[in-house]
């Protein structure tokens, strides 16, 4: 199988696993962001649900951000989204990203900047949940080249998509003209989200993995070591 036929597959693989997430296109920049995250493998009206919910119990996104995880944890598990725990950690890592970055908690700014300003902007929110960011950077912004962030490489590379051995620079290069603008948000979202969930710098759940048929990595699946729960985002 080329390397075409092999990312074909697994979009749609990971797209029935994961659910789709097009419909973020209607949300305005700082919902996109919370939707993205509720709404992985729950889908999009289980996600404004959750938001509501979140919203009915906290006064605002800034005390969900200063709040528990185990408070946030235990709304969503009551609106049966999956994960509860590593969704409310994702949103408020997210939260923090945002206000830490633009001093306030909106991201209302990206939407009257020029496109290059608001991409360099998304791209410092490195905490930022991968999937949101994908969401921001094709859906809103409404960037038509991929944005290979470490994440979004190395499972790129696992999987067999780049060479190992590459240089960063040209790893770049050679992940986003072979992606190409029709599959750029889908490629970055499904593949981000299998970072954020299974594939991990330092561990990879790869029994668990719904990439693992289409894996170069994960077909040799040694064991890995045990998952640190201390992954940094680069
Ligand atoms: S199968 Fe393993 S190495 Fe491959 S993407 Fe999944 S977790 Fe990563």
């Amino acid at each position: 199988m080329n390397r075409e036929e092999k990312l074909e597959k697994l979009v749609k693989l990971l797209r029935q696993a994961f659910g789709d997430a097009e419909g973020l296109k209607s949300s305005g920049p700082f919902e996109m962001l919370i939707l993205a995250i509720l709404a992985f493998e729950d889908g999009l009206e289980a996600a404004k649900r959750a938001s509501a919910a979140l919203l009915a119990e906290f006064v605002d996104w800034n005390e969900v951000r200063v709040s528990s995880w185990k408070e946030i944890g235990a709304i969503l598990e009551k609106e049966r989204i999956s994960s509860p725990g590593d969704k409310a950690i994702a949103l408020k890592r997210s939260l923090e990203a945002v206000f830490t970055e633009t001093n306030r908690m909106d991201l209302d700014a990206v939407s009257k900047m020029p496109q290059e300003k608001a991409v360099n902007l998304l791209l410092k929110l490195k905490d930022m949940d991968e999937g949101s960011l994908a969401a921001l950077l094709y859906l809103h912004v409404g960037l038509q080249t991929l944005a290979p962030t470490q994440r979004l490489l190395r499972v790129a590379q696992r999987i067999g998509f780049i060479q190992e051995s590459a240089m960063p620079s040209s790893m770049k290069q050679n992940l986003s003209s072979f992606v190409g603008q029709r599959n750029a948000f889908r490629f970055h979202y499904l593949l981000g989200k299998l970072g954020e969930k299974y594939c991990f710098e330092k561990a990879a759940f790869c029994g668990k993995c719904p990439a693992l048929p289409y894996c170069h990595r994960g077909a040799a699946c040694a064991p890995w070591p045990a998952d640190d729960g201390n992954e940094s985002k680069a």
